[in-house]
């Protein structure tokens, strides 16, 4: 089976990974610091805060905005869950804004209405999560202007986006956000095994978030509350997790960030060949990348325009068959049995719905050949136009 995505590794990863295993320190040693050091001065944010997921950075990264119950968090459907699910762990509530069609991202349209509409009915969110997806950036500078008329702090949601740029800036720089995140599960861009980073230009921000990986204890004595008892006190201040990320994952994700650039010249240069070889179909129709963006590719997506939601399956049926894993990414989070049960129903956010029912995810990863992509369209094209 040719997979969605998967991870590269070599033999530097391991002995990296390795060196850790006879050293003093398997957790919050020195490759902690020194992976955080390199991603955050990569993507020029003053902060990163490396932790053991990107599930739990959304969550941690949430608590330092100060999200809790009554706060109303927004973000995009076309997710994966956990976009949606860090408000619902502080115990805000969570509602979607609709896509733009071209590029699978929160439309800025849609976002602006829904905005106008709250404000009247003082509903307006507390934070809104873009997510960059497949790899491109959201439209940040619009969001951020309307952050600043509305109020609301923005978390980037950028999972996929390790090594994209938008604006001729490396997405983590938070130029336009309060903090972005990072995944790096094994099949984003670069992977630690699992871990995550939240990366921020505010120090109280990191330094919340910092606490919240431990515990919430501190052992900074200009930080005490009380009179230290003698060298083995700390003090928990906050109610936070066990959400730290090991020297193990974090000197893995060191090795694989050195391959950063290498991984995402490969991915898009897979991208445009896929781009070229469809060029003849137009109704296969590839997502758009914006001037202002440049994608990490975590996601080849096409869309099948026009296609039935029986015919939508079949040809990832046929795909599969094939020893090809076409995927559908995502499932509108909404539409999930949990979500549901909240309220939302069909109909809801009508752009990503019916990309929804045309969309495919094509496999893209750095060692994916030529070859392979022209067997991947030849099926892909087969199951299109002869599978009714
Ligand atoms: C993968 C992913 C996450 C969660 O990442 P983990 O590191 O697996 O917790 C969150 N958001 C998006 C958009 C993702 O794709």
């Amino acid at each position: 089976m040719i997979p969605y995505g998967k991870q590269q590794l070599d033999a530097e990863d391991i002995a990296a990974v390795t060196t850790v295993l006879h050293s003093t320190w398997l957790t919050q040693g020195p490759q902690v610091p020194a992976f955080e050091q390199a991603i955050s001065e990569y993507c020029g944010a003053n902060h990163a805060v490396a932790v053991n997921s990107a599930t739990s950075a959304l969550h941690i990264a949430c608590l330092a905005l100060g999200v809790g119950p009554g706060d109303r968090v927004w973000t995009s459907p076309i997710s994966f869950v956990a976009s949606a699910n860090c408000a619902l762990y502080c115990g805000a509530t969570v509602d979607f804004v609709d896509i733009d069609p071209n590029t699978a991202n929160m439309s800025i349209h849609a976002l602006e209405e829904k905005l106008v509409e709250a404000n009247k009915s003082n509903m307006l969110p507390k934070l809104v999560i873009p997510v960059h997806f497949a790899g491109q950036s959201c439209e940040m500078e619009k969001i951020a202007i309307l952050a600043s008329k509305y109020g609301f702090k923005v978390i980037e949601d950028a999972s996929h986006a390790i090594g994209a740029q938008y604006q001729d800036r490396p997405v983590g720089s938070c130029q336009y956000s309060d903090i972005c995140i990072f995944s790096f599960h094994p099949v984003k861009i670069i992977t630690s095994g699992e871990g995550g980073m939240a990366l921020t230009n505010q120090s109280d921000l990191a330094r919340k978030m910092q606490m919240l990986r431990s515990h919430g204890i501190t052992s900074e004595s200009e930080e005490f509350t009380e009179e230290s008892h003698g060298p083995w006190y700390y003090q928990q201040l906050l109610l936070g997790f066990n959400y730290r990320m090991t020297d193990i994952q974090a000197a893995l994700g060191l090795s694989q960030f050195k391959k950063l650039t290498q991984f995402i010249t490969a991915r898009n240069t897979l991208a445009l060949q896929y781009n070229q070889l469809l060029h003849a179909h137009p109704s296969i129709i590839p997502l758009q990348v914006q001037a202002a963006c440049y994608s990490s590719y975590h996601l080849y997506i096409v869309k099948l325009s026009g296609i039935t939601p029986d015919k939508h399956k079949a040809c990832v049926e046929h795909l599969r068959k094939k020893g090809i894993v076409g995927h559908v990414h995502y499932i509108p989070i909404y539409l999930q049995p949990f979500y549901k049960k909240m309220g939302f129903q069909r109909g809801y956010c009508e752009q990503a719905e019916h990309y929804y029912q045309q969309a495919i995810t094509l496999p893209l990863f750095p060692e994916l050949t030529t070859e392979q992509q022209f067997y991947i369209i030849q099926e892909l094209i087969y199951a299109s136009t002869q599978i009714a």
